[in-house]
């Protein structure tokens, strides 16, 4: 493998509801940047059905290329059609890295690239940096229960693969009018050579805010007693359009499911604000949320582990202290 044969930064365009998801467009950003320092292209790949068009809103949030796979068996997201379509132009056009979202779809994809490919592969990055003379990718995070910033390298195999967390990037301003070039792509791939078959798409119709993508989060804990006291967490949510998290022990309660659960077998969340409500601060759930903008803590216990890791600490009864915070709230944003 000769290093020199790699050249250009790509971002996986992932599509949601017919957009390129907020995350794609913050790596075409921190791409950018990677790009210009490396002298060298920034590419989108996009894949999935009626997608070609969507070429146009990554020029204008800094791509210069997009590699488009636009075809029916890309219809809906299956590990094995998006695996073989961008391994096969990954070892057409050789990137020297590529970037994807920390979401499920990017986590899924990625992994299953880097190990056919193979490549190394970082996981949920923070901060990403290029050395402009050996173009070794710095890709840093948080390691060892966030206590260090691991900043890990990929020096024997190219391309160099990331995963991104959402919102830790900035995309750029859109510039409009902006073009590139689209490069058509297609594999031979019939339906009857994929094993997965997508019966039915199955959407949530509970709370609608994701939680790895919303900027304000109350999350509730076993304080709240009940699946019935946990409902203060959703009024809360709701007055602010918030998302709603939980710890372990409410979703192993089964108050909520377990998409909801932050910490480190749940999701890693970085929203502006966090509420911990009733919820003790074990070193489990803080991994998932100590990088919060603004922790606001309310717990009856003055010795809760999570006074230790927020900004704003109040101690007292949740029953009594969020219903007094949702009536000013509402007051304040009427
Ligand atoms: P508790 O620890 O029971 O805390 C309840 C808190 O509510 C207490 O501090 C109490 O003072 C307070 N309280 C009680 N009543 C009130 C009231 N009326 N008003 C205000 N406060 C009140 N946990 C996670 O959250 N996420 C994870 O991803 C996760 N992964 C794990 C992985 C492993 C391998 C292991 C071993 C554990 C994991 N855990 C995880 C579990 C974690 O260790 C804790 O058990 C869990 O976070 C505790 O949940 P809690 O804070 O809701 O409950």
């Amino acid at each position: 493998m000769s290093f020199e044969d790699y050249h250009g930064v790509w971002v996986f365009l992932e599509v949601r509801d017919g957009q390129i998801a907020p995350v794609s467009l913050e790596l075409l950003g921190a791409g950018r940047q990677l790009a210009d320092k490396r002298h060298t292209e920034l590419a989108g790949v996009i894949i999935g059905e009626g997608v070609r068009q969507l070429a146009g809103t990554a020029f204008e949030y800094g791509a210069d290329q997009v590699y488009v796979y636009d075809a029916p068996i890309y219809r809906h997201y299956r590990t094995e059609t998006f695996m073989k379509a961008l391994f096969a132009c990954t070892h057409k056009y050789k990137p020297e890295i590529i970037l994807f979202g920390a979401t499920t779809t990017g986590k899924d994809l990625a992994s299953a690239v880097a190990t056919d490919l193979p490549t190394g592969l970082t996981a949920d990055t923070t901060m990403l940096d290029v050395e402009e003379d050996t173009g070794l990718l710095l890709a840093s995070r948080p390691a060892f229960g966030g206590n260090i910033m691991a900043t890990i390298l990929c020096k024997k195999y190219r391309p160099q693969m990331a995963t991104v967390r959402p919102k830790v990037m900035k995309a750029l301003t859109p510039e409009p009018g902006r073009t590139g070039v689209v490069v058509e792509e297609s594999i031979p791939l019939q339906e009857d050579e994929v094993r997965t078959k997508v019966l039915e798409i199955v959407r949530e119709t509970a709370k609608k805010v994701k939680i790895d993508e919303a900027d304000i989060i109350v999350a509730g804990g076993k304080g709240l007693g009940s699946a019935a006291g946990f409902e203060l967490i959703h009024q809360l949510a709701d007055v602010m359009g918030a998302a709603v998290g939980a710890s372990r022990d409410v979703v192993e309660a089964g108050w909520i499911g377990h998409h909801h659960q932050v910490g480190q077998t749940g999701v890693t969340v970085t929203p502006k604000i966090y509420f911990a409500i009733g919820i003790s601060g074990a070193i489990q759930h803080i991994v998932g949320m100590q990088n919060s903008g603004l922790i606001i803590a309310i717990n009856k216990d003055p010795a809760a582990a999570i006074f230790q890791n927020c900004h704003y600490g109040i101690v007292g009864d949740a029953f009594e202290i969020v219903p007094m915070l949702i009536a000013e709230l509402k007051q304040a944003l009427r």
